[in-house]
């Protein structure tokens, strides 16, 4: 098979081959048909994961054909549309996105900018009808991680005014999760383009950080969303969060930020982070876009062949889209 590996840390992607992968007892073989470029796969190239990840073929968020399955294994079959979960993990964990063993797709094992991954079974999700594959990539990802740090872990409430800081490939669909969940939608970023993307994807309002207090009114964000790498903006969240709000942390920087206990205590803040997502949060985000409720032309209109894995992720670094998706 053709796969595009990434050989060290700054290093261009390079197309090899490699052995067809076999699938062992409880695992299946499928043929990729589309695996988004997000900016996790930037991080690695950078040496974010660490330099001993490499070498290692990227690939976290994808879709496609079951071709082949190993012995035991029944709950899939030849021929069945999945989305992936990128991630295996011990059956004692906290969470299936959390804990000291977490073996993830395109980071601790070669991922899906290839044209065949085998995984465990388990970590393969069904849609209930046939899903564009570009569309069922992007959804685990792009869609999978806001669904998660709005519905699992902030549990925005109908009615509740939801702040989204940043719209790019996660705040974007931020600003529709949360529409979805009877909120309220403050959407924030300081490009005029992004801010139109923002209300057609639902957003009620979309200003810049300087006008958010205003758009927001009352007593301040119920839920403020934080989806721009950014310690500024990391400091911002805490400043627009209303009385009893809560700050969900979704995208990460290295740098620290400041804040006091007196500002957390006086209006009684809460803060939470929020990692990645589950299969439950995938099988949620595919219902929604199968209702008609999430769109995700925005995330899918730029696709590539595989050899063009380079060329899409110098894209995404230049800001020109929000998301490329491989057609291997
Ligand atoms: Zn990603």
């Amino acid at each position: 098979m053709r796969a595009a590996l990434l050989p060290a840390v700054g290093a261009p992607l390079e197309l090899v081959e490699r052995p067809d992968p076999e699938p062992g007892p409880g695992e299946a073989r499928v043929r990729i048909e589309a695996c988004g470029v997000c900016g996790s796969d930037l991080f690695l190239q950078k040496g974010g994961f660490g330099a001993d990840k490499l070498p290692v073929i990227p690939g976290h968020e994808a879709a496609g054909v079951v071709d082949l399955v190993g012995d035991g294994v029944d709950a899939i079959a030849p021929g069945d549309q999945v989305a992936i979960y990128y991630i295996e993990n011990t059956p004692d964990a906290p969470r299936p996105n959390l804990g000291p063993n977490v073996k993830r797709m395109g980071v601790d094992v070669d991922g899906a900018f290839a044209e065949y991954v085998v995984r465990p079974v388990t970590t393969l999700i069904k849609p209930r009808g046939a899903v564009d594959p570009a569309t069922l990539a992007v959804l685990t990802d792009a869609v999978g991680t806001p669904y998660h740090a709005l519905a699992q872990v902030a549990h925005v409430q109908p009615g509740e005014t939801v702040a989204v800081i940043g719209v790019g490939g996660i705040g974007s669909n931020a600003v529709q999760v949360a529409k979805t969940l009877g909120a309220r939608v403050v959407a924030i970023t300081r490009s005029p383009e992004r801010q139109e993307l923002a209300r057609q994807l639902g957003a009620d309002e979309a200003i810049g950080i300087a006008d958010a207090g205003e758009a927001i009114g009352g007593y301040g964000a119920d839920v403020v969303v934080q989806c721009a790498a950014s310690a500024e903006m990391d400091e911002a969240a805490i400043d627009i969060a209303g009385f009893a709000g809560r700050i969900v942390f979704v995208a990460t920087t290295p740098d620290s930020f400041e804040t006091r206990a007196s500002t957390l205590v006086w209006r009684e803040l809460t803060l939470l982070g929020s990692r990645g997502f589950t299969p439950s949060d995938i099988r949620a985000v595919i219902d929604l876009y199968l209702d008609g409720r999430i769109a995700t032309d925005h995330l899918t209109a730029r696709q590539r062949p595989l050899h063009e894995a380079n060329e899409a992720l110098e894209d995404l670094r230049a800001g020109r889209v929000m998301r490329s998706v491989l057609i291997p």
